[in-house]
């Protein structure tokens, strides 16, 4: 189906980044100390490269401090964990992150299980996960905190919702059923096992897609006038042999759904804005900690 006419309303990702960024910054001037995060990176993968030098630029512009740990390929996984210990140990420190994914021969869910709760800025510790589902304070995972303020930021309703989530992954679906629960939306997960998924999506209110499949979502299987948040990146062949990004959801969906976010320029810079508000709260936490010791 090819639509010449796009209804639902734009739900640009940089206006709600700019938000939250200046949130974080504003947070950031109330405190003692200069917010720090530390980044640490394996081997040569040049995706993970770019996302973290991304990171520290992004950084840099709020006037937080960071360091890049570029770590060798053959890096071993004790290695990596002496110098998350070492990280853990540095009061000038209020933020570990380890860039996934990690060389096949390391474990990553063992180093980060390594990295101290306090300064899991990616959320991404058990510990941060357990928080989450008790529906206690944490820090959360960047993307699907960041899908929240982008809800926020558009003022667009969360509780009472009947909330559909494709992507079961703990880097973005689970976290987000925790979020969006916690928010009082009632939250349905879909994955590769479920049955019929146009039958479940349609059901949303609120559709969220993080399933890493170009264009699954078609506009036959969302509700109309729907909020649909795409968080999907998909670099798909074009003619000109350069490769182009492109969302979870079919851009017809446009024509159908009450509101939209594109790819590129949707979920993906609330990620990075979210990962400095959770710097600048660390460094909160631990400084009030500090403070009471
Ligand atoms: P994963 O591959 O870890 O998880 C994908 C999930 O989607 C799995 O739970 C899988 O189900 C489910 N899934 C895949 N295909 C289907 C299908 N046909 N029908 C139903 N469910 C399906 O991916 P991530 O969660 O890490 O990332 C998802 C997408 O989000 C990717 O495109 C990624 O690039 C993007 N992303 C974007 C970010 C941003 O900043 N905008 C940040 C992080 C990710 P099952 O569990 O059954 O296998």
């Amino acid at each position: 189906m090819t639509t010449d006419r796009a209804a639902a309303r734009n739900l640009g990702g940089p206006p709600a980044a700019a938000a939250l960024l200046d949130a974080a910054t504003r947070l950031a001037a109330t405190l003692p100390v200069t917010p720090s995060v530390a980044f640490i990176r394996v081997g040569d993968d040049p995706a993970s490269e770019s996302y973290v030098r991304g990171k520290a630029k992004k950084a840099a512009e709020l006037g937080l401090h960071s360091h890049v740990h570029a770590l060798p390929a053959d890096t071993t996984q004790a290695d990596l964990h002496a110098l998350i210990g070492t990280l853990n140990a540095d009061h000038g420190v209020h933020g570990v992150l380890l860039q996934l994914p990690l060389p096949a021969h390391l474990n990553a869910d063992a180093a980060l299980a390594c990295i101290d709760p306090r300064k899991d800025v990616d959320g991404l510790h058990p510990v941060s996960a357990g928080l989450l589902w008790q529906g206690q304070p944490g820090l959360r995972p960047c993307t699907p905190a960041g899908v929240m303020a982008l809800l926020d930021h558009y003022q667009l309703p969360v509780a009472g919702q009947h909330a559909v989530i494709v992507g079961r992954s703990a880097l973005v679906g689970r976290p987000l059923a925790g979020l969006l629960l916690n928010a009082d939306a009632t939250v349905t997960v879909a994955h590769r096992a479920t049955p019929d998924l146009g039958a479940v999506t349609r059901r949303a209110d609120l559709l969220i897609v993080a399933a890493g499949q170009a264009h699954l979502i078609t506009p036959d299987m969302v509700r109309p006038g729907a909020t649909v948040i795409d968080v999907g990146i998909n670099r798909v062949p074009t003619d000109t042999g350069k490769a182009r990004l492109t969302g979870d959801v079919h851009p017809d969906v446009a024509a159908v759904a009450g509101a939209l976010t594109p790819v590129p320029g949707g979920v993906g810079p609330m990620t990075v804005a979210q990962l400095m508000m959770n710097t600048v709260q660390a460094a909160q936490n631990q400084t009030a900690h500090d403070q009471a010791a």
